[in-house]
């Protein structure tokens, strides 16, 4: 049984085992939540991202945390939206199934994920939410996983989306 938890937040301060990053593809650091942990985390993140090469759309790696409280962080490029019939919601199931994996070969028992692509990325926000909960209550996984919705609107449609699969 998945256990998801959906609030309102930062998920810098999250903490938990494994926070995600909605990286891009050259893992280097850019906007939104990635500019936030890379913030946060400090400089040793960038150079700890230098030596994994980049990362493929949809896949995920891992580095520390550092100055953050959560042990792992695990870099997942999501999908950017083309208008949908570029492969993005099969990408973004990816990411997430990804990231689970990343976290469980870590033996994390926690992981809070943003709300992937949903930023500049422009994937749709209710589409994405669904993707997002319907993939990792397929996971079965046994980790407690948080969604950390920086804004209300997020928050909204994760909340609605979880009670609607629920149903
Ligand atoms: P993408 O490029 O994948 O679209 P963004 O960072 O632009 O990524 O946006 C993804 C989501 O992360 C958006 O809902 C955005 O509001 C949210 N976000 C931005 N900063 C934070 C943060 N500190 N904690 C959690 N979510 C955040």
């Amino acid at each position: 049984m998945t256990k998801i938890t959906i609030f309102q937040g930062d998920i810098t301060v999250q903490k938990v085992d494994a926070i995600v990053n909605a990286a891009n593809t050259s893992l280097r650091g850019g906007g939104g939540v990635d500019g936030a942990i890379h913030r946060a985390a400090g400089a040793k993140l960038d150079k700890a991202c230098q030596r994994l090469g980049g990362c493929l759309t949809g896949e995920a790696k891992t580095t520390a945390g550092f100055n953050l409280p959560a042990k792992y962080i695990i870099h997942t490029p999501g999908p950017i939206w083309r208008g949908g019939n570029n492969n993005e919601e099969q990408l973004l199931q990816n990411c997430y199934q990804n990231c689970v994996l990343e976290a469980e070969k870590h033996h994390c028992h926690s992981i809070a994920f943003p709300s992937i692509s949903t930023g500049v990325y422009g994937f749709p926000l209710k589409k994405a939410a669904q993707i997002a909960l319907q993939t990792l209550i397929k996971s079965n996984s046994s980790l407690y996983i948080t969604f950390v919705c920086f804004d209300q609107q997020t928050y909204r449609v994760y909340q609605e989306t979880l009670a609607a699969l629920l149903n």
